[in-house]
């Protein structure tokens, strides 16, 4: 078919998160007559909130390790096609400029995820895309030769359609699961949706005190001796438990029956150095009150958590703190015990694990077997990310793919 040809020839994109508005830049710009649909007063809303409002876009260790999911095979493919150094340079040539931190985490230079949702919103004006906000689609149903996408009152016909609706995560930015509904109306299995990347709630009321306290720990977590998880990083303190990016990357293991939970509060000093540290201090602030003991050495509602659940918080002088004394509280230092009561709800998780089968799509242009023309990309699918820019980089990788498919699809129909 003629190029021009397929100027009447529509894909429709449902949903303008980041997967979808990557679909529609890509499809349009392939030559792809592009409608978005998406039924808040504003894309991306998600977006803005990712990155604590910084948007981590994507990581400097892109690999298919970092992925949970129906299908790794197919990340693998799709992160090779459009994987770190590509998304780069794609920002690039939309004129954002960007930087990665010491974890390897990419941001916006200018630290707003605004920045990020900008650039998307004129590289899709600048190529045409049809943006119809306040727009949702109800259902979705194959016709003769093509597809109708129906709003409440309204059909569109369409020539090929890409799901983007996201997935059951922080339903409170748009994605409320509607997407598995329609795939599932057409046909696809959807593997049972589950809040992934969420906080983490503890039981016991050590930590209340803590609320808002944000530092680096570790976290080990072990089951019948085998160790399942052990990491340090960011933690943040909250009423109900823990979250930061620790919890967030713990809490796909976190449940299930027999697991032994410990965390270290001095996580970049041997455990032996530790207590050669106290021993030295207690020498050195021997007159000091004792509930203050580990003042300057930790946050200051910390060591005095730690003092007083080990018993020591007392107005007696660091001196007569024992030997016995000081190897509990070392131990509880490095090895505090944790109970998990559970994970916040799917209004709290960053992504969802589960979704559309990835088995039931073709590897590497993402489209249904089920249904020819119809395209799935981003948090929709069975594919989660860890956190750390994982994420965006599956709705830029698939979106990426979705979009040059559809447009393939809809040039040589
Ligand atoms: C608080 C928070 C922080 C995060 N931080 C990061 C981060 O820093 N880095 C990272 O990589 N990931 C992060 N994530 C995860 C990331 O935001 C998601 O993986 C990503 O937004 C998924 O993109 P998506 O386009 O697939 O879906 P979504 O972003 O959910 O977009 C789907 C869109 O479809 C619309 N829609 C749904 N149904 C319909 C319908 N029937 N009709 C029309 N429109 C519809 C929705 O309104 C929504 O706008 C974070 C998530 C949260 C909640």
């Amino acid at each position: 078919m003629l190029r021009n040809e397929a100027v009447n020839r529509y894909i429709d994109i449902i949903g303008g998160g980041p997967a979808g508005m990557m679909a529609a830049i890509i499809a349009s710009g392939k030559g792809g007559r592009v409608r978005l649909w998406e039924k808040n007063g504003s894309l991306g809303r998600k977006l803005l909130a990712t990155g604590n409002g910084r948007c981590n876009f994507t990581n400097q260790n892109i690999s298919w390790d970092n992925y949970h999911g129906g299908d790794l095979k197919l990340a693998g493919g799709i992160l090779e096609n459009f994987g770190l150094d590509r998304t780069l340079e794609f920002f690039q040539g939309l004129g954002l400029t960007y930087y990665a931190d010491s974890r390897g985490r990419y941001f916006p230079r200018s630290n707003e995820a605004s920045s990020v949702l900008f650039c998307l919103e004129q590289e899709m004006e600048r190529l045409g895309v049809e943006v119809n906000l306040i727009s949702e689609i109800v259902s979705l149903t194959r016709s003769s030769g093509g597809w109708e996408v129906r709003q409440r009152g309204q059909v569109h016909k369409s020539d090929a359609v890409i799901l983007a609706c996201g997935g059951a995560a922080s339903p409170q930015f748009g994605s409320s699961g509607q997407g598995y509904e329609m795939a599932t109306k057409l046909s696809h299995a959807v593997v049972s949706p589950e809040p992934a990347l969420v906080p983490v709630m503890l039981t016991g009321n050590w930590f209340h005190k803590l609320q808002g306290l944000r530092m680096d720990l570790r976290l080990t977590i072990t089951r019948n001796d085998e160790v399942l998880f052990d990491i340090t990083d960011e933690g943040l303190f909250t009423h109900y438990g823990l979250s930061g990016p620790l919890a967030l990357k713990a809490s796909r293991i976190i449940i299930g029956q027999g697991l032994e939970c410990r965390l270290n509060f001095l996580p970049y000093i041997a455990e032996a150095e530790v207590i050669a540290q106290l021993k030295a201090r207690r020498e050195r602030l021997a007159s000091r009150l004792t509930k203050y003991f580990l003042t300057g050495l930790l946050p200051e509602k910390l060591g005095q958590t730690m003092m007083t659940q080990s018993g020591l918080e007392t107005d007696s002088s660091c001196r007569e703190i024992s030997d016995g004394q000081l190897q509990g509280l070392v131990k509880n230092l490095c090895r505090w015990p944790v109970n998990i009561k559970g994970l916040r709800p799917f209004k709290e998780a960053q992504v969802t694990a589960g979704g559309v089968d990835c088995r039931q799509v073709f590897p590497g242009s993402l489209m249904s077997k089920k249904a020819p023309g119809l395209f799935f990309c981003g948090e929709l699918l069975d594919l989660d990310g860890d956190t750390g820019g994982y994420n965006l980089q599956w709705c830029w990788s698939s979106g990426y793919a979705a979009g040059q498919a559809a447009a393939e699809y809809v040039l040589t129909k």
